[in-house]
Parts: C-alpha cells; sequence; structure tokens
C-alpha cells in the first residue's frame, strides 16, 4: 500500500509517502514569512501553503521514487487548524484523489501526533494497548488514554495556553525570535535550572494551565532589567534553564497522577515540544526511577509532519475504518471520548 499524506494545519506545508507503515519521503517546507511577525498570520500561511504546496508533494513523490498512478489512498489533515491553511490542504488532497480515483483519507492532527509512533523505524519500539500519550505542542496539551488505534479518551488538557506557547511566548518576552522553543532548549542546556523560580500553577485533575507562567515571566523580567538593561543577555542560559525545568515539572507532575491513577505505565509523548531535550530526558528518569516503559517520537516526527498524517491514513486503509470520522476541533476532543 502506497499512502501520500498532506499536512497543512498551521505553518509548515508537508507531504509525505509511506510503503505500508515506512516513510518512503518525507518533505516539510516551513514558512519563514511569520519570524518578523513573532508569531504565526493566518492569511500569509494560507498563501504560503498556496505557493507550497504543488513543489512539495512532487518532491515527496520524487523522493520516494513513486509516480501518483501506484499510489492507494490520499490522506490528508482535515483539522484541528487554522481554517485557511487545512482547505489549502484539503483541497488539493480531494482534487488528486479524485483525479486518480482512489480514496481520500481524512486524519485528525492530534491522533497523528500520537500515532506518529506506529510508523516503522529501526531502534523506535512500538507501544502497546492500552498506553498513556501526552501530545504537547503549539496548539494542544493533552493526556490522552489510547486504548486501540481508533479509540483515544482524552483525561486531561490545558484550560488556556498550550506548553508550546508557554515556550514560545517566553521567548518572545526574552527577545528570542519566533518559535522559541527550540532556543529555550538549546540555551538551557547551557544553564543552571535551579537559578531562578517560578510558581506552578494549581489545577485540579489532570489538567493544566500555562498563562500565569507566562505572566511570571514578564513580570520577573519587567522587574530585572528596570534593575540592570543587561540582565537577560547576561543571564540566558539560567534564564531559560529555569523556565524549561519549571515547564517540565509541571507536565511530569501530571503524567504521574495520570499514571497513577490509570494504573498504565506505559508513557508516550508527541507534538513538537515531545523535542525538547528536557522532556526527553525527564522521561528516560522516569524509566529508571519508577519503572515506565516511554516512548518518544523520532526528532523528524515530533513537529508537523506529513508522515504522521501518513502512518494514520494506512492505518485507516488496512483497519477498514475510512468511513470513521475523525475530530475537527479541540471542543468536540474536550467532550472526552474520541470518536475516530
Ligand atoms: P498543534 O499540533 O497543537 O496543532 P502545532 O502543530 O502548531 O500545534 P507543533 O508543530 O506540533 O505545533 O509544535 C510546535 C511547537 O513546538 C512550537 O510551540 C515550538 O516552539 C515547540 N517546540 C519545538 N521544538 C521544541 C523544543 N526543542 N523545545 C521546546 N519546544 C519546542
Ligand atoms: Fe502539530
Amino acid at each position: 500500500t502506497y499512502i501520500l499524506a498532506i499536512e497543512s494545519s498551521c505553518d509548515d506545508t508537508a507531504a509525505a509517502v509511506l510503503y505500508n507503515d515506512k516513510t518512503l519521503a518525507n518533505v516539510v517546507a516551513g514558512q519563514a514569512v511569520h519570524e518578523q511577525y513573532g508569531g504565526v498570520v493566518p492569511e500569509l500561511a494560507s498563501r504560503a501553503h498556496q505557493q507550497n504546496i504543488v513543489p512539495v508533494v512532487h518532491e515527496a513523490l520524487r523522493k520516494a521514487n513513486v509516480k501518483k498512478e501506484q499510489l492507494s489512498a490520499v490522506a490528508f489533515t482535515s483539522g484541528p487548524g487554522l481554517m485557511g491553511s487545512l482547505l489549502v490542504g484539503t483541497s488539493f488532497a480531494k482534487s488528486l484523489a479524485m483525479g486518480l480515483n482512489i480514496p481520500l483519507i481524512d486524519v485528525n492532527h492530534m491522533q497523528a501526533h500520537i500515532l506518529a509512533h506506529f510508523i516503522d523505524e529501526e531502534g523506535f519500539d512500538k507501544p502497546l494497548f492500552p498506553f498513556l500519550a501526552m501530545t504537547i505542542s503549539g496548539g494542544h496539551t493533552q493526556i490522552v488514554r489510547v486504548d486501540s488505534y481508533f479509540e483515544m479518551t482524552v483525561l486531561g488538557q490545558t484550560l488556556d495556553d498550550a506548553v508550546g506557547e508557554a515556550f514560545d511566548k517566553s521567548a518572545k518576552i526574552l527577545g528570542l525570535p519566533y518559535p522559541g522553543g527550540p532556543l529555550i532548549d538549546k540555551y538551557a542546556q547551557l544553564g543552571n535550572p535551579k537559578t531562578y523560580k517560578f510558581t506552578k500553577p494549581k489545577v485540579d485533575n489532570l489538567d493544566f494551565s500555562f498563562s500565569g507562567l507566562k505572566t511570571a515571566v514578564l513580570y520577573f523580567y519587567q522587574r530585572e532589567i528596570a534593575a540592570d538593561p543587561d540582565f537577560v543577555e547576561k543571564n540566558r542560559n539560567d534564564i531559560c534553564a529555569s523556565i524549561q525545568y519549571t515547564i517540565i515539572n509541571i507536565l511530569m507532575d501530571k503524567l504521574k497522577k495520570a499514571v497513577k491513577q490509570t494504573g498504565i505505565t506505559q508513557v508516550a509523548i508527541g507534538g513538537g515540544v515531545s523535542a525538547n531535550s528536557g522532556i526527553r530526558k525527564a522521561l528516560k528518569d522516569a524509566e529508571e526511577k519508577y519503572g515506565w516503559k516511554t516512548f518518544v517520537p523520532k526528532f523528524e516526527y515530533t513537529t508537523d509532519n506529513a508522515a504522521m498524517i501518513g502512518i494514520v491514513g494506512y492505518l485507516k486503509y488496512t483497519e477498514n475504518k475510512l468511513e470513521a470520522t475523525g475530530y475537527t476541533n479541540t471542543q468536540v476532543m474536550a467532550q472526552s471520548r474520541l470518536k475516530l
């Protein structure tokens, strides 16, 4: 089975070709245009997708050495995401599938961040059901109980900002370019995480909150910069390490709680923030300390990519779930039962 997958939910135009559960090509075109605005500008994102979509799909097919006539199905991200961005990938995927007369498979982006663990990769184990998945990305922060490919229950999620936003907004306050998450990670590795203290939010159950941390970082910055204008320059590594340490603690506290509540000790992470070195290390430590089995995606499957859309397409295709509907927005996901 050859699947062509298309992802265009935010600011990356991505296409991938899979042969069964193996990635043959995984192409991502980022959009530098947003950097100067310090965040994604939806209208500019849609326009860049329109420019990129044809060359990116061509490149994926070329790299995979697959002709479009060989394709078994086309999979695409139907949501959640920016409407204008999603429309570009959706229209392209629909027309292509129609033109080739092959099935069109809609894929939920958050489900894909989780099922990326089922892409066949050397050196990477696949989780066994049931397992817990913590999706940590630019728009979401959720703990999900995964009973099968298509049975997922959201146990908790953020009540305000996503964890990726907490990284990006903290970075913005410190004067770092967008997206700041990877830069905080880079500087954090050179700093002392215990230098500055930021209070952790008190949120019940398995839900998260990150808006308070953002405010705490802002007040901290304003106070310190008033006393010494070079404060950030002098202490960047320690500041980044302290912010990252606080965020990782918030995430790990909730994960521990989820493991305790469910008795499930297989824990996977997914989404852009799963690229973070701090969370990767914290999970490794938890394997030794608590006996969990943890799953961290291969780096190229952490931030947005189309291979993760392709694996869901492949699973839906082979499990005969073509008609299964995905989720189109987080509100629906929040209603606890994911009908996929
Ligand atoms: P969603 O998946 O919720 O719709 P998205 O698709 O925009 O959101 P992803 O591409 O999955 O998000 O993740 C992007 C986020 O990951 C950004 O906030 C970015 O800063 C963050 N991120 C990427 N690498 C790192 C890292 N090494 N450390 C911390 N954050 C990171
Ligand atoms: Fe994403």
